[in-house]
């Protein structure tokens, strides 16, 4: 038998270091910090003066050879081995883009993706709106808007100090009866009709625009929270974009969101921006071609992927050396990968159950029952979801699958999938929104006791599951169950969406 290759030596930038009681080692060129057992400490040591065999290295450290694999495993998904994975991600450029011009950057809007506000007041109502600015406050303080909002307000009522996620207090409109304190008895901003758009609140002005950097521009998408989503679409003028709303928006200094260079895809790997960008545009185009929500899902999931995974094969023969071959560990016995599957599901509805229900109690305790409402709406689809539960009604809005492709097509296009924990994760999460928001349009009509979903009930669901899961809190919670989140959404998530069996679980997924 051919003697297997030997483990490459540690990467010489590296340093481990004590944090507390625990170990760590970080990355200078990824900025990440990776947490090692004494173990790995001891394997890093033995490679920092060059490779060594397994055996070389069994004999040095005494251990299981189980246990070292293991280890050289997770040394080498986390590049901090001489491999050609780590030359190659370690290779990719890290220059993000600059500042733009807002008059001449390159803008890029999806067709498919048009909003004409149709003034309906939703989005002002059950909303926080703001952070404000000096002079955002200062506007709306340094005016008697009584006559305009139908009784006198004290001007400290129309804006309200809270304390935001990084513990610095911010500012925002205040709330009058669930609504923003500017909106009128017709539905219409008093800043709007007083002192003309311009004059409000750029939050406001923005929405529901968002905007990404990219290394050659801008793109444009929409956050789809605009509860009057389909009339909105509708009442746009189809094949004009909105480019000088846009520029001008830009100029004011409407936030950029960033799309991260290099791109990450999931533990250990990242691609450069163009390998990202075709095969957004591969996906896009399936997108269009879905017919239904199944074949949408697999749309967003299939091309995705395919793609990671030939990436990581790409690197299966110059990785040889962790597998447990090398090591002469025996194989596990057969899995039963429908027995890992459910398990996996199982540990998922629990936690997110649980995460859910404290985030719902949270908002209880500080009297914001509308979004608790919301929450516990939330939790009822993903458990239904996770439990087996299938969108099987036939009566549904006759435009709906165009609303989840919009949907999809926003979140691509504002390039969501990558932004949030890297690709697997991020699209792990784009089809948990669509497979719960899609279920949830059902919840709606059955409890409203209708027997077929309208377009209110789609496109509140599309909104429920965009706003919710985009939540700071949410996100946390997602970000804590990210490998069994990937496991059934990501690397399974056509059993739940075609009812497909359970395939093996990749190597590199465990
Ligand atoms: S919910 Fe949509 S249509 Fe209604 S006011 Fe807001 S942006 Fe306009």
């Amino acid at each position: 038998m051919r003697s297997p290759p030997p483990v490459p030596p540690l990467r010489g930038d590296l340093r481990p270091k004590k944090i507390g009681n625990r170990l760590a080692v970080d990355d200078p060129k990824r900025r990440v910090r990776v947490p090692i057992d004494e173990l790995t400490l001891q394997i890093m040591e033995c490679l920092a003066d060059g490779p060594m065999s397994q055996d070389e290295l069994a004999a040095e450290l005494g251990a299981p050879r189980i246990e070292l694999q293991r280890r050289v495993r997770v040394l080498t998904q986390q590049l901090l081995l001489q491999t050609p994975r780590a030359a190659a991600v370690l290779a990719l450029s890290r220059e993000e883009p600059g500042p733009i011009d807002a008059e001449t950057v390159a803008l890029t809007f999806d067709p498919k993706l048009r909003h004409a506000c149709v003034a309906c007041g939703a989005c002002c109502h059950g909303s926080d709106i703001g952070p404000l600015s000096d002079a955002e406050v200062a506007v709306i303080e340094g005016h008697d808007w009584a006559p305009h909002i139908g009784r006198p307000v004290p001007a400290a009522a129309l804006v309200q100090t809270v304390t935001g996620p990084s513990g610095a207090p911010i500012r925002l409109t205040g709330h009058r009866d669930g609504s923003c304190s500017m909106l009128t008895a017709d539905k219409l901003c008093a800043i709007h009709k007083v002192l003309g758009p311009t004059k409000k609140p750029l939050v406001c002005q923005e929405f529901p625009f968002t905007f990404t950097r990219t290394p050659s521009g801008v793109d444009v998408s929409y956050s789809m929270e605009c509860r009057a989503w389909w009339k909105a679409k509708q009442a746009a003028p189809v094949g004009v974009d909105d480019a000088p709303t846009v520029r001008a928006l830009l100029a004011r200094g409407a936030p950029l969101l960033r799309m991260p260079v290099p791109v990450p895809v999931t533990s250990g790997l990242d691609w450069a921006p163009d390998a990202w960008l075709a095969l957004r545009a591969e996906v896009l185009a399936a997108i269009d071609a879905a017919t239904d929500h199944p074949a949408l899902v697999m749309a967003v999931l299939g091309p995705i992927r395919a793609a990671v995974t030939r990436s990581l094969e790409g690197y299966a023969t110059s990785e040889l050396f962790a597998t447990r071959d090398a090591w002469a560990v025996p194989m596990v016995d057969a899995v039963d990968h429908s027995a890992r599957f459910f398990e996996a599901c199982a540990r998922l509805d629990g936690l997110l159950d649980e995460g859910l229900a404290e985030i719902g109690q949270g908002m209880v305790r500080r009297g914001r029952d509308a979004e608790s409402d919301r929450v516990q709406r939330l939790r009822w689809a993903t458990r239904a979801l996770l439990r087996g539960r299938r969108a099987d009604d036939p009566l549904r809005f006759e435009h709906e699958h165009e609303l989840w492709q919009d949907m999809a097509r926003a979140a691509l296009q504002a390039h969501d999938p990558v932004r949030r924990g890297g690709l697997v994760q991020g699209t792990a999460t784009l089809v948990l929104r669509l497979m719960t928001g899609h279920l949830f349009a059902g919840v709606l009509a059955t409890t409203a006791l209708r027997g077929r979903i309208s377009e209110q009930d789609a496109t509140d669901a599309l909104v429920l599951v965009t706003k919710m899961w985009r939540g700071t809190a949410l996100e946390l919670l997602l970000g804590s169950v990210a490998k069994d989140l990937a496991h059934v959404f990501f690397w399974s998530g056509d059993v739940l969406a075609v009812g497909a069996a359970p395939r093996p679980l990749p190597s590199w997924a465990e």
